[in-house]
């Protein structure tokens, strides 16, 4: 008898087996409907064995039309699994998020005009005809609406013979991208990278490599021609481009689409369902040939991997922190390994992890020195706010508001970044002294004057702002303390009545149209300044934006983060590069109260290296990540009793591991989060030891209350 031993997409053990009924075409990875419990459920064949023991078993009930899920892709959920301490069936549950996707396309009805006139013609059937005439043959809903008319005078105007009703998919392939076209005159720079990535990825085969180019460089043009390469090579290759997902916006989409002639198939959590199962189904047939996607799109079903791509590989949103926490930087490295692919990482501002992976000659760095043309990198000045203190309840230093006024009157942009949202960080009441928090959280409310309330920017909670504390009642007593985005623009609208200014963050920019409105607002000169949080710092290109000013640069160095002057570094330097990209000059001036702080020095000389040779010399003589190994254990429970109770049971379950620290367990910093009380126990060991097999042994000697919940985290990049 044929046994498959089929994975669910759920967080069981291991796979089960099932019985395939005589006839039925099953290989390993197809994916298949099965009886689970009271449920038919979807799961991918892991395996597939002959097994005469006459077994009671389950029958497989249906399998799929769709490609099944190809070997290297199994090998990488395998991988994932283990090295992230997670069940394969959670790993597979990622890969099977669009489920519409192991179908054939649904198809509509679609109306064309046949060119017969109706013997009886009304002022709605006009207005059908011509519409049809405009926009081209459509569903019926599509067209009466764009006529105005209910959707009964299409389908009426078929039944007379105007209309031909045809039988089409909805989800319609991506076009297909043009390899032989041709991008700007490469600099010499440029031309030597991008013909050493052409190369690799002609030969084949893993290979890695780091690209390393300053802001502007072109980094983006000279991986361009490794994809270009790639699609040209093989007419069957494709092409994985990760993005930061603040960085998905319009503006790169376009980008591709004006180098190949056809747009990439998109993946990303804003997708509808609908686009979702399309580029799920298109990359899964192998005809999607360039996806750009956040994270997970590190989960799709590649048929044939040629080249991956990390855009920005530094960036903190590659980490995913709920869920499943992988690191989707290191486990697309692993992914190309396994489908011996070329991948490059690219950043002005590697990482660590990556750039001793490059020194070490495990990967290969090509550097991009210079921007093209006349554009040149911004000047940046710290500016030291001991020295210039802004006037009492402002946040702009003397030189920065001079530097605005100046910017200004020359007919230039400003751009002021200020990583946090909303009006002031923190409300405390001027009577009783309370910090407000959301309710069973210990995090603090944030005041957001755009929609006055108070805002939880940990769990997304809010209330209108109240007129009386909370607590003690007093009216009109409480007061926003620090500043966020919306406090910076009023102070800039108090200093320069007459300049158009806006607010650019998640809170003003929701949606990719709003988004897109404000940066081409920018873009064309609508906006004089522009204040914005992180999502400022991303692939936007202002020609005529000049003067970029860093209002807090210290507010990403507490916390006692092993990264946080890496991440500060990277965060600024990115922003400070949005200055001066044309033609222009640009200046950047940093506000800090350490500038004495490596992170700092290094932004205002530019070496960068110096830097990261510090940061390295540092964390190789702790045995930090990447010269040591560090995971996480965090556990929680919903009473602080039960917590305690966890945390030394786990304590006490801890494995004994040669060379393994256990730090812990300590309150997590925030301790309370929707009334769950926190813990964490931090592990530390060498390289060579493999942690997360010591983590996954000490996961499954746990027996704790079913009330309570423990997740790994392996190279834990939040300590939150
Ligand atoms: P990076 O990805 O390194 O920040 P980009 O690839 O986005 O750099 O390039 C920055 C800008 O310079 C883009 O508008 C790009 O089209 C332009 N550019 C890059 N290289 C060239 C070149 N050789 N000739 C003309 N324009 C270029």
């Amino acid at each position: 008898m044929r046994i498959a031993r089929i994975l669910f997409p759920m967080p069981l053990p291991e796979p089960f087996d099932y019985v395939i009924p005589e006839g039925m075409e099953i290989e390993t990875g197809s994916y298949v409907r099965a009886p689970l419990g009271k449920h038919e459920r979807t799961g991918v064949v892991w395996d597939i064995i002959e097994d005469n023991s006459e077994r009671e078993l389950k029958s497989i009930s249906e399998v799929f039309p769709a490609p099944p899920m190809p070997e290297a892709m199994r090998r990488f959920v395998t991988f994932c699994a283990r090295y992230n301490v997670a069940g394969p069936g959670q790993i597979l549950g990622m890969a099977l998020r669009a489920r519409g996707g192991l179908s054939p396309s649904p198809v509509q009805t679609v109306y064309t005009l046949t060119g017969d006139q109706p013997q009886r013609m009304t002022p709605a059937r006009e207005k059908v005809l011509a519409t049809t005439q405009d926009i081209g043959p459509d569903t019926a809903s599509n067209l009466a609406h764009a006529a105005g008319v209910s959707a009964s005078v299409v389908k009426g105007l078929a039944e007379t013979g105007c209309f031909e009703a045809k039988q089409v998919p909805t989800d319609l392939p991506y076009p297909s991208p043009d390899p032989q076209r041709t991008g700007p005159d490469l600099t010499a720079e440029q031309a030597a990278a991008g013909a050493r990535l052409r190369q690799a990825v002609q030969a084949g085969g893993f290979k890695p490599f780091l690209l390393d180019g300053i802001t502007g460089s072109g980094k983006t043009e000279v991986y361009f021609e490794a994809i270009a390469e790639a699609l040209a090579s093989d007419p069957s290759a494709q092409v994985l481009v990760l993005l930061p997902e603040i960085a998905l916006t319009q503006a790169v989409l376009e980008r591709f689409e004006s180098r190949f002639g056809a747009g990439p198939a998109p993946w990303h959590s804003s997708l509808s369902d609908i686009q979702r199962r399309r580029t799920w189904r298109e990359v899964a047939h192998g005809r999607a040939r360039i996806v750009t996607g956040a994270r997970s799109a590190l989960f799709l079903p590649f048929r044939n991997l040629k080249l991956v791509i990390v855009d920005e590989e530094h960036d903190g949103s590659f980490k995913q922190e709920d869920g499943v926490r992988y690191h989707a930087r290191d486990m697309a490295v692993m992914r190309a390994k396994l489908e011996e692919a070329a991948i490059i990482l690219a950043s002005a501002t590697p990482a660590l992890e990556t750039v001793v992976n490059a020194e070490s000659g495990r990967y290969e760095r090509l550097k991009l020195s210079a921007r093209p043309g006349a554009a040149r990198l911004p000047d940046i000045d710290l500016v030291d706010m001991r020295a210039n203190p802004p006037e009492k309840g402002n946040w702009l230093s003397p030189v920065l508001s001079k530097s605005l006024v100046d910017t200004l009157a020359a007919g230039e942009q400003s751009l002021l970044f200020m990583n946090r949202r909303g009006y002031a960080p923190l409300v405390i009441c001027k009577a009783c002294g309370e910090r407000l928090k959301s309710p069973g959280s210990e995090s603090w409310l944030t005041e957001h004057r755009y929609t006055n309330r108070l805002v939880c920017h940990l769990t997304g909670w809010s209330m209108p702002k109240p007129d009386k504390c909370p607590l003690c009642g007093a009216k009109d007593s409480l007061m926003g303390v620090g500043p966020g985005v919306e406090r910076v623009a009023e102070e800039v609208r108090q200093l320069l009545p007459e300049a158009r200014v806006e607010i650019f963050s998640s809170d003003t920019a929701q949606g990719g149209e709003a988004t897109r409105s404000i940066v081409e607002r920018m873009a064309g000169g609508e906006i004089d300044v522009l204040v914005g949080t992180q999502i400022v710092a991303k692939g936007h290109n202002f020609p005529n934006l000049t003067l970029v000013g860093v209002v807090d640069a210290d507010s990403g160095m507490t916390g006692g983060d092993l990264r946080a002057g890496e991440r500060t570094y990277q965060l600024l330097s990115q922003v400070a590069g949005r200055a001066g990209r044309a033609e222009r000059p640009g200046r950047a001036l940093v506000q800090t109260y350490q500038p004495e702080n490596p992170a700092m020095m290094a932004l205002a000389t530019g070496d960068r290296d110096g830097f990261l040779q510090i940061e390295r010399d540092v964390r190789a003589e702790l045995g930090l990540p990447p010269f040591g190994r560090m995971a996480a254990l965090i556990l929680s429970a919903p009473d602080a009793s039960m917590a305690k109770e966890i945390g030394q049971l786990a304590g006490k379950a801890a494995p004994h591991g040669d060379g393994v620290t256990v730090y812990g367990p300590a309150p997590a910093p925030i301790s309370m989060v929707r009334g769950r009380h926190r813990l964490r126990f931090l592990i530390t060991s060498p390289r060579d030891v493999d942690l997360s097999a010591y983590m996954a042994k000490w996961l499954s000697g746990l027996k704790l209350p079913s009330a309570a919940r423990v997740s790994a985290d392996i190279d834990p990049y939040s300590f939150l």
